[in-house]
């Protein structure tokens, strides 16, 4: 396919890894933040042809995987109410809460439904003026625009039947805090070319600063990812530590002007659990004053929900790169993509469902065509 085969060429790919064997003197940690990339990587094998020195460490850039416990099961107590149409996108129908999933309460009679936009949402609530329609907001910089548009046009519209349960995530303060963690072996970022695409690269200058570790906004192909891997080790080679953007097709440094100020409008700040990590200050998205009345959580008072994660899962580590899925006991075991245990099994983006789903295949790694 024009446009993709070209970021998949084999002989440029082989290119870009010779350079990056003539580059590397030392071993180096290099930390890709989006599950996208990840699932990239894995599918590719791009981390078993990089020279021995150089490992890829897994971040927690997948949406599904770090949305809390608590606001999976806020989503559950919520879609099982009779008067709520409860839409999601789809992968979040299989995210385990503490004890049961959304395609369980869809089974149990729960009207459940899977939309590809959050304005389908809004066109169903439209349509039932008699039931509550809400949507589940959740993921990083990317999917927040059309959440935050789709909130902007209930309120202009008038539809007071729509409401959104938000968990939205903010990708600078999650590296700040693997920077802060005293385990953290991350000595280079890959940043998330689709969130820069979005916000810009404003944010992460001053990160490469502090942290003294190199950035560098990568795309999603093979090639974009070697080209990513490339610039960090030779940034890491050289002692430097700045901020580079691999990614100018679709990254103008400024972001998208319109996005922006419309997540300024309906967004603010504040803290944020994040799912096997914790609660990262200022590191999250809910909805401002002006807009409260469209927040699920007050609307049907699901504030007071606690819950605890598995005491099997191990997806806090391997969303903090602190280990691979493979070092998981239940790793291909009791936690399969058909029966996940943890929140990183289920989504494709997810680090234990990449490893589960091409690290079986038993074939030599290569770069293939996307
Ligand atoms: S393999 Fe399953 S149980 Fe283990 S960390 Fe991954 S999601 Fe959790």
């Amino acid at each position: 396919m024009k446009y993709l085969d070209e970021f998949s060429n084999p002989e440029l790919a082989q290119h870009l890894l010779e350079r990056i064997r003539a580059t590397t003197t030392r071993r180096w940690s290099i930390m890709e933040v989006c599950g996208g990339q990840t699932h990239s990587i894995i599918r590719h094998g791009i981390d078993q042809l990089l020279p021995d020195q150089i490992e890829m460490i897994h971040g927690p850039g997948c949406p599904v995987c770090v949305t809390p416990l608590e606001i999976i099961d806020k989503a559950l107590d919520i879609a099982a109410r009779p008067e709520v149409i409860f839409c999601s996108f789809g992968d979040m129908l299989r995210v385990p809460g503490s004890s049961k999933d959304l395609f369980r309460i869809k089974s149990e009679g729960g009207d459940v439904r899977v939309v590809y936009s959050p304005l389908d949402a809004l066109t169903i609530a439209k349509e039932n003026p008699d039931r509550q329609v809400v949507f589940f907001g959740i993921g990083f910089e990317t999917t927040a625009p059309a959440n935050a548009m789709t909130v902007y046009q209930a309120q202009r519209l008038g539809i007071e039947n729509f409401s959104l349960l938000v968990s939205h995530v903010l990708v600078p303060p999650a590296i700040a805090a693997i920077m802060e963690s005293p385990d953290c072996r991350v000595q280079a970022f890959l940043a998330a070319g689709h969130v820069c695409a979005v916000m810009g690269t404003s944010e992460y200058p001053p990160l490469a600063e502090k942290y003294r570790v190199p950035m560098v906004v990568t795309g999603f192909e093979p090639l974009d990812i070697l080209e990513g891997i490339r610039r960090a080790v030779t940034q890491l080679e050289d002692g430097r530590y700045e901020l580079e953007n691999a990614y100018p097709r679709a990254v103008p440094p400024q972001g998208n002007p319109a996005a922006k100020a419309m997540l300024e409008d309906v967004f603010e700040v504040t803290d944020r659990g994040w799912r096997g990590i914790g609660v990262i200050p200022r590191s999250g998205w809910r909805l401002s004053p002006k807009y409260r009345d469209y927040d699920a959580v007050h609307r049907f008072g699901v504030s007071d929900v606690h819950t605890d994660e598995s005491s099997i899962c191990r997806s806090g580590e391997v969303l903090q790169g602190l280990i691979k899925p493979t070092d998981c006991a239940a790793f291909g075991t009791t936690c399969t993509p058909r029966n996940p245990l943890g929140a990183t099994m289920v989504s494709s983006e997810g680090a234990c469902a990449a490893y589960y789903l091409y690290r079986r295949l038993d074939q030599p790694a290569e770069v293939a065509h996307a």
